[in-house]
């Protein structure tokens, strides 16, 4: 197989918390992932502080060795944001203003009422002949600055979120017609709940033995094991990937709970929501985390009547009806007690399904015959309750999200069964 050389780019990463270790660089990652995707490789990653002259030196040497440079950071609008400065050095130019950008920030800050800071004008400068990139997200443009001899760069802010959205609009599609990609990077992931990464392994063993010209990950979560597959330069059109996710979706069934980063909870949701049933909820060990999670997506308001947080003994009574003799006999982490809370919080909830979670999370509280992780989940739904015992390992936080992600998941397969 004949090598197959990919375009190459470098990242400049700019601040001093990052050299601080205050702010990890999770841009440069995104930006290398995302470039990977679109069959364009990045060769190095460097990061520089906050000073014009260490800038121009690292970004002089990238565009020396690739000619295309992405820079993130340093374009805010306080004296600590030389990215525009160093850049224009770098390329021999004179800082420019663009009125029509600053127009625009005025505009956004008169609609809310305010004058805009003078501070922000510096947001308009850039090198002289460079393109602006607008930002709809924040104050600072992209700039993009090129040159025949030099190169090609591109500066984005450094807030994740803005960074994105201009990668997104703005840099990709002019790096696509700068550097031609021949080959992309196609991959999609499968993610799985359920099983542990042992069992999803033995269970998929011939399957991932033989995946051809597509190369298969485990990614185990909290949450449950996700399926990375990956096929190293596909010619346009074609996506290998596609029938080996579907051998795998037939093998694995329901294990299977969504595709690329869904998650379960909007999962759980829309299938609530196709049913037109209503959901309330009873938490005690996960402290309201599951309604959290319900709630994370916008729209839950059509499907989500409530959520009780019963930590205490006397809420569980008081509020969703169990009674006093299962919590004397059993304890709050029984079996008994799982059913009553979800049932109760189905009628107090005027709700079609409820969920309860009732466990141990740790690290105190743990007994022999109920240790630390011992969770009790129960579902109400369609006229019965639904009870099973989990045991999970890991530390407080590790437990309570595993038992969160366990309840949606057992609400999933009941959905799925009862059709
Ligand atoms: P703005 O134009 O919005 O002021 P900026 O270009 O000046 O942004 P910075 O001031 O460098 O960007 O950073 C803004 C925020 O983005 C900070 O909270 C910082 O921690 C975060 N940030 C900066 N660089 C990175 C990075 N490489 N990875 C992740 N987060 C980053
Ligand atoms: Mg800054």
């Amino acid at each position: 197989v004949a090598a197959v050389t990919a375009p190459s780019v470098e990242i400049v990463a700019i601040g001093n918390e990052l050299l601080l270790g205050e702010t990890v660089d999770t841009n440069s990652a995104w930006i290398a992932a995302r470039l990977a995707a679109e069959g364009i490789r990045v060769v190095r990653v460097t990061l520089a502080a906050d000073d014009v002259a260490a800038i121009c030196d690292v970004v002089t040497e990238a565009l020396r060795r690739t000619g295309t440079v992405i820079c993130t950071g340093g374009l805010g609008p306080t004296p600590d944001d030389l990215t525009r400065h160093a850049v224009a050095r770098v390329y021999g130019r004179r800082l420019a203003i663009d009125e029509s950008w600053i127009d625009v920030l005025r505009d956004r800050y008169r609609r809310r009422g305010v004058e805009m800071p003078a501070i922000n004008r510096v947001q308009g400068e850039h090198p002289e002949g460079a393109t602006l990139l607008p930002n709809e997200r924040g104050t600072a443009p992209g700039i993009v600055v090129a040159d025949h001899d030099l190169g090609w760069a591109a500066l984005l802010p450094g807030v994740p979120h803005e960074l994105r959205g201009l990668m997104e609009q703005g840099v990709l599609p002019l790096l696509r017609a700068r550097l031609q990609p021949a080959h992309r990077i196609a991959s999609r992931v499968l993610r799985t709940a359920g099983l542990t990464e042992a069992a999803l392994a033995e269970r998929i063993a011939d399957i991932s033995a033989d995946t051809g010209t597509v190369s298969l990950a485990f990614l185990p979560h909290i949450t449950g094991v996700d399926l990375r597959l990956t096929c190293l330069s596909v010619d346009a059109a074609a996506d290998p990937t596609a029938a080996l996710a579907a051998r795998l979706r037939e093998r694995l069934g329901a294990n299977v709970y969504a595709e690329g980063n869904g998650d379960m909870a909007d999962v759980v949701g829309a299938m609530l929501r196709e049913r037109g049933l209503s959901l309330a909820l009873a938490e005690s060990c996960t402290g309201g985390l599951l309604a959290k999670r319900m709630t994370d997506a916008s729209g839950a308001s059509d499907f989500l009547q409530t959520g009780f947080v019963t930590y205490a003994n006397a809420a569980k009574r008081d509020l969703l009806g169990v009674e006093p003799e299962t919590l004397a006999l059993h304890g709050a982490v029984s079996e008994q007690c799982a059913r009553e809370m979800a049932a109760g919080a189905r009628v107090a909830g005027r709700a079609d399904v409820a969920i309860a979670i009732t466990g141990i999370a740790g690290p105190d509280g743990g007994t022999a015959d109920k240790p630390v992780g011992t969770v009790w989940i129960a579902i109400a739904l369609d006229g019965t309750t639904h009870a099973r015992r989990f045991v999970f390992p890991g530390d407080r936080s590790e437990i309570r999200d595993r038992s969160a992600q366990a309840a949606l998941d057992l609400l999933r397969r009941l959905l799925l069964r009862s059709g």
